[in-house]
């Protein structure tokens, strides 16, 4: 006999993160990861570098300043609001606090991978549900619900398609699940979307009592390292959360950081600004090249090759040149890369490679 885990935890596939390195290029560009090509606002980094004059004080356990500055911004109940170590972290409690083993947990094909790795780790059942023109098909998700359906994942917009659902069809959504059904929206891309359609969700939270949604400081605020995320929930779904959660679950330095950044308005827009002139110029140059770019709302485009092992072998040579882009076969997208908008220089010697390797074919 020897000690064994929860039925489901052995046939998670750890989370394998964008790489960093690139076989022996010296400066090598990560695309890799849909950070920020701008970083965090300056007055992030200065109020990270002032928190190391405290560092031997516990946070203050409720994340009560970085809530009031959220709740703020977004003119939100505070109460309702609650911070986590990364978003990542967020999405993983809400599948500990509701699901039941057996419990079923919808989210699309080609779904952020943490919803999969949440929902074995409670012993429930993923429900992969087919897309539509890498889009996900809400006649699908609501054909896939049965009296076992006790969570629904909906990335809107979604990584790695770059694709995004219209409110209307959310909320379509919505109501074709049962009213003890969860519907967890994750926005984390949400502050990159310029169209007239979309809602990353703050109104379905606010009138009903199963929905949550969450955010992130690690996307347009560039705080990828700090980890820091928030959800935006019905007051029992936060009592929930606040039970569960780590009592210390956002440091000090992430605290303050995050705050200062939310405040930097013209930091976030400058941020937009330059990814929705670089995401275009990308997809244009790109599709110049005679390869296949999906229209993307993030901060990154998925690029389509002719097969699994040209995908592999572009990637293989961008890496020789120091660029580190996404394979994302464990999204079930064998042929594609996913790039991240970066800096103009980087953005243009991605193009430049991957015109070199189309040239030489
Ligand atoms: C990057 C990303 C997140 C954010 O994760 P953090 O834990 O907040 O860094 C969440 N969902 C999706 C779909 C993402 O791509």
């Amino acid at each position: 006999m020897k000690p064994a885990p929860k039925p489901g935890i052995l046939d998670i596939q750890p989370y394998v993160g964008g790489r960093s390195h690139a076989g022996g290029a010296k400066a090598p560009i990560k695309l890799s990861s849909n950070e920020s090509a701008l970083g965090p606002s300056p007055a992030a980094v200065a109020a990270f570098h002032e928190a190391a004059g405290r560092l031997e004080s516990y946070p203050e356990g409720s994340a009560h300043i970085l809530r009031h500055a959220i709740a703020e911004t977004f003119g939100l109940d505070p109460a309702r609001i609650v911070c986590g170590n990364g978003s990542d972290e967020l999405l993983t409690l809400l599948a500990h606090g509701y699901l039941r083993p057996g419990d079923e947990v919808l989210y699309s094909r080609h779904a952020f991978l943490v919803y999969r790795i949440a929902t074995l780790a409670n012993s429930a059942v993923p429900v992969e549900v087919p897309e539509k023109n890498l889009t996900v098909d809400v006649d699908a998700m609501l054909a896939h619900v049965t009296a076992k359906t006790r969570l629904v994942y909906l990335a809107n917009p979604n990584n790695p398609t770059g694709s995004y659902l219209p409110h209307d069809e959310v909320r379509r959504l919505h109501a074709g699940l049962s009213p003890d059904t969860l519907l967890v929206i994750d926005a984390a891309y949400a502050e990159y979307v310029r169209r007239n359609d979309y809602e990353a969700g703050i109104e379905l939270v606010a009138n009903n009592a199963n929905v949550v949604m969450t955010r992130t400081f690690s996307k347009v605020h560039g705080l990828a390292g700090l980890r820091v995320g928030w959800a935006y929930c019905p007051a029992q779904v936060a009592d929930v959360l606040n039970r569960i959660r780590g009592p210390f679950n956002v440091s000090v330095p992430a605290q303050l950081a995050a705050s200062a950044a939310l405040k930097d308005t013209a930091h976030v827009e400058a941020c937009v600004a330059h990814n929705e002139t670089w995401r275009d110029w990308l997809t244009q140059s790109i599709r110049k090249l005679g390869l296949t770019v999906d229209d993307s709302v993030g901060n990154f485009v998925l690029i389509h090759f002719a097969s699994k092992a040209q995908a592999a072998e572009v990637d293989a040579f961008l890496c020789e040149r120091g660029l580190i882009l996404r394979g994302v076969l464990a999204y079930g997208l064998p042929n594609c890369l996913r790039l991240t908008v970066g800096t103009e220089d980087a953005n243009r010697k991605v193009v430049d490679a991957l015109a070199q390797f189309m040239a030489r074919r």
